[in-house]
This record gives structure tokens, sequence and C-alpha cells, in this order.
């Protein structure tokens, strides 16, 4: 039987530190904000909006809301960006995405100074984790390492293979295993072989988005297999990439969804506000 890697649990025992850091800094006197920026009424970027707002609060992070109506042209947005960007009191900016259609995306990214990017989808923070500098990083797959981490699961030397090949997760979670020494294979919509490539894997990560696509036939027995998809299935339940009654038996830890890497995506969020640029 799989050990269940609780993301519930780890992301709850993440934001309680960060509780104690906040009031630490406090008591020196220093805030730790967060602009958070929503526009239009898509439901589902709403509930990640109080989601996160919600959490700001449970660890002491001030959250400032910036509430757009869905028509707001780019060059409004980009001008509220360069406001947050020069206010002192703001330590992080986070645009909701995805955007309206008359916002170009990459150009509000662009627009928000790396040192605030507390999302870590700046080209410049990119490009740091690339080349090992300091830098935010994505927060899934940092979520995802502490996951590991706080599993007591070695990455040093495994065979990692990762399914799906993302700005957002696929790519920074390949640098960032190739950071703690594992052999890292990025796979996608035209690797051949798929199923026989996943079963080299030591720690299978998988982000595709296809509900309960990776079952038992891409596992090998006793690997690590963390799902980072957040699909329906065909009642309208909540499920992963993962088939997870066929993969459970066969892995030796396996995150389950919902309560895996869900819940760290916020909690990595709250670490990049709390912590800024690491300077290590
Ligand atoms: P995405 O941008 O759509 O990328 C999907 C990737 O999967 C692409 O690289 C694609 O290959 C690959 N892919 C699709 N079908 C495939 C197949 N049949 N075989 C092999 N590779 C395939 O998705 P994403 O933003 O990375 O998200 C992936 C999943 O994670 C989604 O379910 C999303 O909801 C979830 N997610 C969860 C969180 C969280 O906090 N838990 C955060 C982000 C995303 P190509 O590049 O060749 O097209």
């Amino acid at each position: 039987m799989a050990m269940i890697i609780d993301g519930k649990r780890i992301s709850q025992e993440i934001k309680d530190e960060l509780k104690e850091k906040v009031t630490q800094l406090k008591a020196e006197g220093k805030k730790v904000s967060l602009a958070v920026i929503l526009v239009g009424d898509n439901p589902a970027s709403q509930t990640y909006v109080k989601n996160k707002k919600r959490a700001c609060e449970y660890v002491g992070i001030e959250s400032l809301s910036y509430e757009l109506p869905g028509e707001t042209t780019q060059e409004e947005l980009l001008e509220l960006v360069g406001k947050l960007n020069a206010d002192p009191a703001v330590g992080g900016i986070l645009v909701q995405l995805p955007l309206p259609k008359q916002i170009d995306e990459d150009a509000v990214i662009r627009a928000i100074a790396p040192e605030k990017d507390v999302d870590g989808f700046h080209p410049m923070s990119v490009g740091a984790l690339s080349i090992g500098q300091p830098g935010f990083v994505s927060c899934t797959p940092a979520g995802i390492i502490q996951l590991l981490k706080r599993s007591q699961i070695e990455m040093d030397g495994k065979e990692c293979v990762i399914v799906g090949r993302s700005n957002i997760v696929g790519k920074p979670m390949a640098l960032l295993m190739l950071r703690e020494n594992a052999t890292v294979t990025v796979t996608h919509s035209h690797t051949k072989d798929l199923r026989e490539v996943c079963k080299r894997a030591d720690i299978l990560i998988v982000a595709i988005g296809r509900a309960k696509m990776v079952d038992a036939s891409y596992v090998k027995e006793g690997a690590v297999v963390i799902d980072v998809g957040m699909d329906r299935d065909e009642n309208g339940k909540l499920c992963g990439d993962v088939d997870f009654a066929s993969v459970e038996p066969v892995a030796s830890a396996i995150t389950p969804v919902p309560g895996g890497v869900g819940p760290m995506t916020i909690a990595m969020l709250m670490y990049n506000t709390v912590y800024g640029v690491p300077r290590e």
C-alpha cells in the first residue's frame, strides 16, 4: 500500500511556519503585503483569489485587493501594475490568470517588477531559475519539492519523469528536480512510447490536464507518483491526471486529488510573499 502524501497537512504546516515568521517580522517593524489583481468575473478566478486572500489573512499578510471590470484595457492594467511596482508599501504583486482576451498576458507578466513577481512567471525569474541564480520560483513546482522533502523522499540521483512541459508546471519542475540532482526526462504530447518512458521513473510527476490518463501500466513498482492534474471525471467530480485507484497499489507514495499538490500552490505563494526574492 502506498504512503499517501498529505498536501493538506504539509501546506498547513508551511502556513503555520510562515505565520510565526510574519509575527517576528512585524515585531521588527516590517510589514508583509501582497497586491492581488483580478480582472473580470470568471468564477474559477474569483474562487482562487478568495482562497489566496483567506490564506494571506491566516498568515498575517496584508492583502491589497484590486478588482477590475472585464472590459479593463491593457493600458489601464499596465498603469496599475506600474503604480504597484513603484509603491514601497507593496511587497508582492499577483495578477490572477487568465486575463480577458483584449489583454496580452505576457506583456502584463513582463511589466511586474521581478522583485515583486511572487508567482515566479516573469522571464527574469524563469531565467534565474534556469541558470541557478536566486529568484522567485513558480508556486506549484516549488510546492511539489516541499511535498517530496517533507515526506523524506530522496531526489538525489533518482530517475524523474515529468509528463507535461507547460511554462507554469512542467518546465520549472524539470529545473527544480535538476537542482535536486535528479536525472530528469520531460515528456509531452509528441513523446513516443510514453508508457515505457514513464515506467523508467522512480519519481513520476504528471501535469497534463487529462482526467485519470495515467494508470498502473505507466508506473514502475515502488515509484513515487505526483499528480498535478485538476480535472473533472465523467460524473463531474474533481480528479487528477492519475487514475488513483489503479496506481495506488503499485506506487510507494502518491498524492491524492484533491488534497495533494493543490493546497501547496497557495502555501508557496504565501512563502514567496513572506520571504521575497531568495538571497541564498
Ligand atoms: P497545459 O499548459 O495545458 O500543458 C499540458 C501539457 O501536457 C503540455 O505540455 C502537453 O504537451 C502535455 N500533454 C497533453 N496531453 C498529453 C498526452 N496525451 N500525452 C503526453 N503529454 C500530454 O497544462 P498545465 O497548466 O501544465 O496544467 C496541467 C494540469 O495541472 C491541469 O489539469 C491543471 O489544471 C493542473 N494544474 C494544477 C495546479 C495546482 O495547483 N494543483 C496548478 C497548475 C496546473 P504539448 O506541450 O506537446 O502540447
